[in-house]
């Protein structure tokens, strides 16, 4: 196999069903390559309790900065009813000048991309004058909790904190190149429950009705305006999910009351910013209530600067498509590793990701594999030519 080559690594990643927590030698495929490339590679199991074991790879060429991370997983989603592919989801097959299989677009295709463009930089230009690394989970698209986020203290207690990372999802929303994710709002999930005490509903006065006060403290929340969105974010939203008394009959005052919410918050808040301010709406309000809170992530945005000015000027180079700073969809390893170092994500085009007859245009991952190489020329060679 061609190490410069991306279809024939991405067909070799596909053909290993590596459904999460399975590797099934995934990780083999690309230890072999990224060795046979001058890489040092480790392997990092993990393990939480109560968890299936996960591997992971890390590897690094070089150790001088700027130092370069790509980051990715080996894991997929299962193909699901395999009546409706149209090809074997392991397969790996080329038709239409598209190569089909889970995985292809989320994302070994990006994978396989990066690596190509590793070999071909490496072929034209020498061994860089910063270094390289890719840290590839197989843990996320489960739980996550045995890949990306348990391996990162691994690397910060080596000292091998790169200076920007970028994460190889499915970022692109029609066409390659038009967007690069920058973000993510953050979500927090509550639950309030309001403490009051059961009665007749003919002797008010004898119990103490726990709705009127759960209706004055909703009633704070609902129009309130937590802000008007920042340059990369929409407005934080404040989204009423549920009102329950659990009470079937007419005679009773119940006990307690509960609401959820969610809120999607952009970096003007934090998670702690925003059980003080709840807590401060229903103080005010008084009565015992109680307040339990999920938070599914922070938000976080990585301003444009050095790393994201480099990707835009490769994508437009190969694509001339001027890519747009995103911050929505669903969570990726970029909440990790946020707290590293500037993260962006930028890969193949995500329509069919997840989907039956997952496929990427072999087109589309020749060129993600020269953005990739321009990306690499304008960041860890010093002359900064791309
Ligand atoms: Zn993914």
């Amino acid at each position: 196999m061609s190490l410069s080559d991306p279809v024939a690594l991405a067909q070799s990643l596909i053909r290993r069903p590596s459904v999460t927590p399975e590797d099934a030698g995934a990780l083999a495929v690309l230890e072999e390559v990224l060795t046979a490339l001058g890489f040092v590679c480790h392997r990092l199991p993990r393990q939480a309790p109560g968890t299936a074991a996960v591997e992971n790879l890390y590897a690094r060429l070089g150790t001088a900065s700027p130092h370069l991370c790509f980051a990715g997983h080996t894991d997929v989603v299962p193909p699901g009813d395999l009546a409706g592919w149209s090809t074997d989801p392991f397969g790996g097959e080329i038709a239409g000048g598209r190569l089909f299989g889970r995985g292809a677009a989320d994302m070994k295709g990006a994978i396989a991309a990066f690596v190509a463009a590793v070999a071909r930089t490496l072929a034209e230009r020498g061994a860089p004058t910063g270094s390289i690394s890719l840290l590839i989970t197989g843990d996320e698209e489960g739980d996550a909790v045995n890949g990306t986020r348990a391996v990162l203290p691994w690397l910060a207690d080596r000292d091998e904190v790169p200076d920007f990372c970028v994460v190889g999802e499915p970022s692109c929303a029609r066409a390659l190149g038009d967007v690069i994710k920058i973000g993510r709002r953050g979500s927090l999930n509550a639950k309030l429950t309001v403490l009051g005490a059961q009665g007749h509903v003919a002797y008010p006065e004898r119990a103490d009705n726990p709705l009127p006060r759960l209706v004055r403290m909703l009633d704070s929340l609902v129009d309130v305006m937590l802000d008007e969105g920042t340059a990369h974010f929409q407005p934080s939203s404040l989204v009423l999910t549920s009102i329950d008394t659990g009470n079937p009959v007419t005679n009773v005052i119940p006990a307690e009351a509960t609401a959820r919410f969610n809120i999607r918050f952009n970096p003007l808040y934090t998670a702690e910013g925003l059980e003080g301010w709840l807590k401060k709406r229903f103080d005010s309000v008084g009565g015992a209530y109680r307040l339990d809170l999920s938070l599914s992530g922070e938000a976080f945005v990585t301003e444009p600067g050095p790393l994201t000015e480099t990707l835009v000027a490769a994508i437009t180079g190969v694509t001339g498509r001027q890519p747009e700073f995103n911050t929505g969809g669903g969570t990726s390893d970029a909440r990790f590793i946020k707290d590293l170092c500037p993260v962006v994500e930028f890969g193949l085009v995500g329509q069919t990701m997840h989907k039956v007859d997952e496929n990427v245009p072999l087109a589309d991952l020749e060129a993600l594999t020269a953005i990739y190489a321009a990306l690499l020329g304008g960041t860890v060679y010093r002359d900064g030519k791309s």
